[in-house]
């Protein structure tokens, strides 16, 4: 009698251990799951985990049609785009770099078919973005555009990171746009950057937003960024190296924006270090992308080449005070933390 007892207590702490056990399995499978989302990069040959970017140029263009008519911005040269792109992108990878973030947007050139053979060929993970170029006095925005409403702009790149591009299996890992360098952002701007605000709450892709010097537009964004609560991490100042003074860039950053000083050259590497060390001062390392804007087929005409940090900026820095793990940092954890998909929110 004692015995079944004691063996039915046992049972009993048994079957409460096994709930115990169970409900904690799946509260870690669950925050598991979460992870997985959390670090997810769409590259032109699918998604992966974030952890799986490396050294990553987040601002260049494998190539592009810009300063061509929109008409003609699907047309290359295929064989000459492929012989002269795939040898410098092996060379880039002798650099150690594993992932391109390609800046060229629809109607200015993006070929996601062409990408995803670049990529196949060169073993460089590239990732292409949805949305559309809303600077150089909106020569690369179609028509369709000035009669659409922001909410059905926003469903046609919706459209593209649920579906995939054209028809293809290949999915926007960020949304780019671009204002135009005017003292206040025009209605068309404007409009482009709502839509992308509702697709970033929809899919949870980072706004890298073209603003240059453009301090008007940045704070415009900035205010409807708080108005529809998403965290200032969604969104990053592309070609922010063209504001002379840093305050403004130490301030947002402070705030969780992203600084992209993206115009690296040869020629600039000493005011790039001084920049650099000017957020690492502020402790601010862990919000700067660093990258060249470069093009491996401007036009069909000769590459503008994107390696300086390499040969130049890197080798520098080491020698003046940064360390590996800045560099690391810069280059690794930052592209990871800035692209991960998710939806940001206050
Ligand atoms: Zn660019």
């Amino acid at each position: 009698m004692m015995k079944s007892k004691n063996t039915q207590h046992l049972n009993i702490i048994k079957i409460e251990y096994f709930k115990f056990f169970l409900t904690i399995s799946i509260l870690l499978l669950s925050s598991c799951q979460n992870e997985t989302t959390l670090n997810q990069i769409n590259t032109v040959q699918g998604s992966i985990k974030s952890s799986e970017l490396g050294v990553s140029l987040t601002h260049e263009h494998i190539m592009s049609n810009f300063g061509k008519d929109i008409t003609e911005s699907l047309n290359y040269d295929t064989i000459e785009l492929f012989n002269q792109v795939i040898p410098y992108l092996k060379q880039l990878k002798s650099y150690g770099v594993n992932s391109i973030f390609d800046c060229t947007t629809e109607y200015f050139g993006r070929r996601v078919d062409l990408l995803k053979t670049i990529s196949d060929s060169t073993g460089i993970q590239i990732i292409t973005n949805t949305g559309i170029y809303g600077a150089a006095n909106d020569r690369y925005v179609p028509e369709f555009v000035y009669d659409a409403s922001a909410e059905s702009i926003s469903e046609i790149w919706i459209d593209e990171f649920e579906n995939g591009i054209e028809g293809t299996k290949i999915r926007p890992g960020f949304i780019k746009l671009a204002f135009d360098n005017k003292a206040l952002p025009s209605n068309i701007d404007k409009k482009l950057f709502k839509s992308g605000i509702l697709t970033h709450l929809k899919t949870g892709l980072t706004l890298a937003v073209h603003n240059a010097n453009n301090v008007e537009a940045v704070k415009y964004q900035i205010e409807l960024l708080e108005a529809y609560n998403i965290h200032p991490s969604a969104w990053i100042w592309t070609h922010a190296n063209k504001v002379e003074d840093d305050t403004i860039l130490i301030d947002l950053a402070t705030k969780g924006a992203w600084i992209s000083l993206d115009g690296i050259k040869e020629s600039n590497t000493e005011e790039y270090i001084k920049r650099i060390r000017h957020f690492k001062q502020e402790n601010l390392l862990n919000k700067i992308l660093l990258s060249h804007d470069g093009n491996g087929y401007p036009k069909g005409g000769k590459i503008r080449k994107f390696h300086a940090l390499f040969e130049n900026l890197i080798p520098e820095m080491l020698v003046s005070g940064f360390t590996d793990n800045d560099i690391h940092q810069i280059m690794v954890e930052n592209p990871k933390e800035a692209f991960g998909i998710r939806i940001r929110k206050n």
